[in-house]
């Protein structure tokens, strides 16, 4: 056995919600092979006290574009139309060695609050395959593409320029280090695309086992846009063509029809629902009891830094069970193991990952979370899963691992090069995105 958690309150997150007080977890080759309330015979090769600690499953954060930590608290104030032309005007002098430093950012970022997976919709996937190749997390990358929506006529996959981009990040990157990165298709979203673009990405992703990441009907502005230049909602308009047919992970979800959520959930489609990203930027809430009732998976995600201000999907897990219960006016309508169960188990099925992550079991991937459990705000703990939800923050995770693989300890990174990072970040991207070029 290489590493043993002992004397840890662990919190399962199996099939029936088992949590064990004082219990021991065994680690060997990456995976998790010992869970019992005694420790194992084998001697380990390490032993980590888990002594006034939780161990839980690694979050898995479902909605993220990790390089626009660079331009973080931009426009944090701004309507959603303006904020969208300050990105734009940034982005368009960005680069890939920019997007790695940022993205390196924001995966230590992750770590340090206890997300050992991410989903990814953003541009530069090589660049960000490479931060996750050697942060040692996990990661589904999608590339987002888009078209004007009337350039239809031209449109061809195999001259495409960003469509040619996914075949090669595809073809180096998904599946690397057995699966530990995915590559998926994707488009920003339906208001930055076309059809053929559509059809295109959906039929590569079937052919070549790839998911479908997407913004979907985040404001009743887009969704009312598309209703009437189609006659169709966003959700019925992307069925037509295709994009169903394969897994998606659709983030937002805010403004969708009851028929939207059940053609869906038929596909067994994935919400990612990001409820602190759409507060802050003055936008409506997903229903999540009704995207559930309708069938669907739902999933969290925090959005970007830009976005949503930080990645500490703590604070989302909190922030979802409050938008329903205030919205229900009921503080039973979500319990707090379903909001920690979005933030696990149904997000390692929105990535296709159910089977290796998301709980804590014999045979699944260690990854796992050390969450300190001796601040004054998580004193007197009387219902474990309350505390996580309800008084935990992202800050109080101590260790953060994959595979068996401590990728963050007590305030130390030991496969990220956070220093030159940050150089990157402050010496040239800075720069780069923010000073006028000189006459
Ligand atoms: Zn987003």
């Amino acid at each position: 056995m290489d590493t043993l958690i002992s004397n840890v309150t662990i919190v399962t997150m199996n099939e029936r919600m088992d949590v064990l007080f004082g219990g021991h977890v065994g680690i060997t080759d990456g995976k998790i092979v010992h869970i019992a309330k005694v420790p194992p015979k084998e001697a380990p090769a390490e032993i980590i006290d888990g002594t006034g600690m939780v161990l839980m499953p690694g979050l898995i954060n479902c909605h993220t574009h990790l390089a626009t930590a660079a331009l973080r608290s931009l426009c944090d104030e701004l309507s959603i139309t303006e904020a969208l032309e300050q990105q734009l005007k940034k982005e368009a002098r960005m680069d890939s060695r920019i997007a790695k430093a940022a993205a390196t950012i924001a995966a230590a970022e992750c770590l340090r609050f206890g997300v050992t997976s991410v989903s990814d919709l953003y541009y530069y996937p090589a660049a960000t395959a490479e931060v996750i190749a050697d942060s040692g997390m996990k990661a589904n990358l999608a590339l987002s593409s888009y078209r004007f929506i009337d350039a239809v006529e031209e449109f061809d996959f195999h001259k495409d320029e960003q469509c040619q981009e996914l075949k090669r990040v595809a073809e180096k990157w998904h599946g690397h280090d057995n699966g530990r990165i995915k590559i998926d298709a994707g488009i920003w979203a339906e208001y930055t695309s076309n059809h053929k673009l559509w059809e295109g990405l959906a039929a590569y992703a079937g052919e070549n086992g790839l998911g479908f990441q997407l913004h979907l009907s985040q404001t009743q502005d887009e969704a009312e846009s598309c209703e009437d230049r189609t006659g169709l909602t966003q959700t019925e308009l992307l069925s037509c063509h295709k994009v169903l047919t394969v897994p998606v992970t659709a983030a937002g979800c805010n403004c969708l029809t009851d028929m939207d959520r059940k053609i869906l959930g038929k596909h067994h489609a994935s919400a990612v629902v990001t409820p602190l990203a759409d507060a802050k930027q003055g936008r409506p809430c997903a229903s999540i009891p009704d995207c559930v009732k309708a069938g669907m998976n739902v999933a969290l995600g925090t959005d970007g830094a830009l976005e949503a201000g930080n990645l500490d999907l703590f604070e989302v897990m909190r922030a979802a069970a409050m938008s329903v219960r205030a919205a229900k006016n009921d503080p039973a309508a979500l319990s707090a193991s379903a909001a920690l169960m979005m933030a696990t188990v149904c997000g390692a099925r929105a990535q296709g990952r159910a089977a290796e992550c998301g709980m804590i079991k014999e045979g699944m991937d260690a990854d796992l979370i050390l969450v300190d459990f001796s601040a004054p705000h998580l004193m007197p703990c009387h219902n474990v899963t309350n505390a996580l939800v309800f008084s935990a923050k992202g800050g109080d995770v101590a260790m953060t691992m994959v595979r068996g693989k401590k990728l963050y300890v007590n305030g130390h990174f030991p496969t990220l090069d956070l220093n030159n990072a940050v150089r990157e970040l402050m010496e040239y991207a800075m720069p780069k995105l923010f000073e006028e070029p000189k006459e």
